[in-house]
């Protein structure tokens, strides 16, 4: 089997992505690319009933190098995030709630916290809508992409990359945690105290003190 370690990263990512309330049952998915390799969850199979066969090995232009299971239905628009975005490997599409609902109201989310520099690493601009299972999803999200690690989709969900699994999970749990502090300071209707962008720059100096050594 090609990247057996790999596809359990991929397998763990997709059920965590569902343990933090990203996604129900076998919604969004998880992509990870090695070199000219792509792993992708197969489409419409929950995650707490795959297994690591499930998982699909493509190529960059789409075809199966191995797997008995059609890849997702958003794997045109996951190569498309991949083949324009090199410093990607890889890529966590969701429809994370809190992320859906500020998409209705809003164009974009603004630094609020802390967290939004340091894991989101920036304000997450809103793409306009595009059917799912499309190209166009990830036409709009290389389009739209600025520093965050995440697109927000109208009506539909969010795009999430990095360097890493590890980089994207963290961009879309924290981009949902930061969603739903935007909302609840949106429902008071008072004025919303963003972050400055001296702020914000300020913020995002690493200071040596964070995390194990
Ligand atoms: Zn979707």
């Amino acid at each position: 089997m090609l990247f057996a370690e790999k596809r359990k990263e991929v397998l763990e990512t997709a059920r965590r992505m569902e343990k933090y309330g990203l996604v129900r049952m076998s919604g969004g998915n998880v992509s990870l690319r090695i070199g000219e390799t792509v792993l992708v969850t197969p489409s419409a199979m929950p995650y707490d009933t795959m297994d690591i066969d499930d998982i699909v090995a493509v190529d960059l232009q789409g075809n199966i190098l191995e797997g008995n299971r059609r890849p997702t239905s958003d794997l045109k628009a996951i190569l498309y995030i991949l083949n324009h975005m090199p410093e990607v490997n890889a890529v966590i599409h969701t429809h994370q709630p809190k992320a859906v609902a500020l998409s209705l109201v809003a164009d974009r989310l603004p630094i609020i916290s802390t967290t939004m520099v340091d894991e989101v690493k920036g304000e997450v601009p809103v793409a306009p809508f595009t059917i799912s299972s499309d190209e166009g999803m990830g036409i709009k999200t290389v389009e739209y992409a600025e520093k965050a690690l995440c697109v927000i989709l109208k009506n539909h969900g969010i795009m999430a990359y990095g360097k890493d699994l590890e980089q994207a999970l963290c961009a879309a749990v924290y981009l949902e945690e930061s969603c739903a502090v935007y909302l609840d300071a949106l429902a008071t209707g008072k004025e919303i105290a963003v972050l400055s962008r001296e702020q914000a720059e300020a913020e995002d100096v690493p200071r040596g003190n964070y995390g194990q050594q």
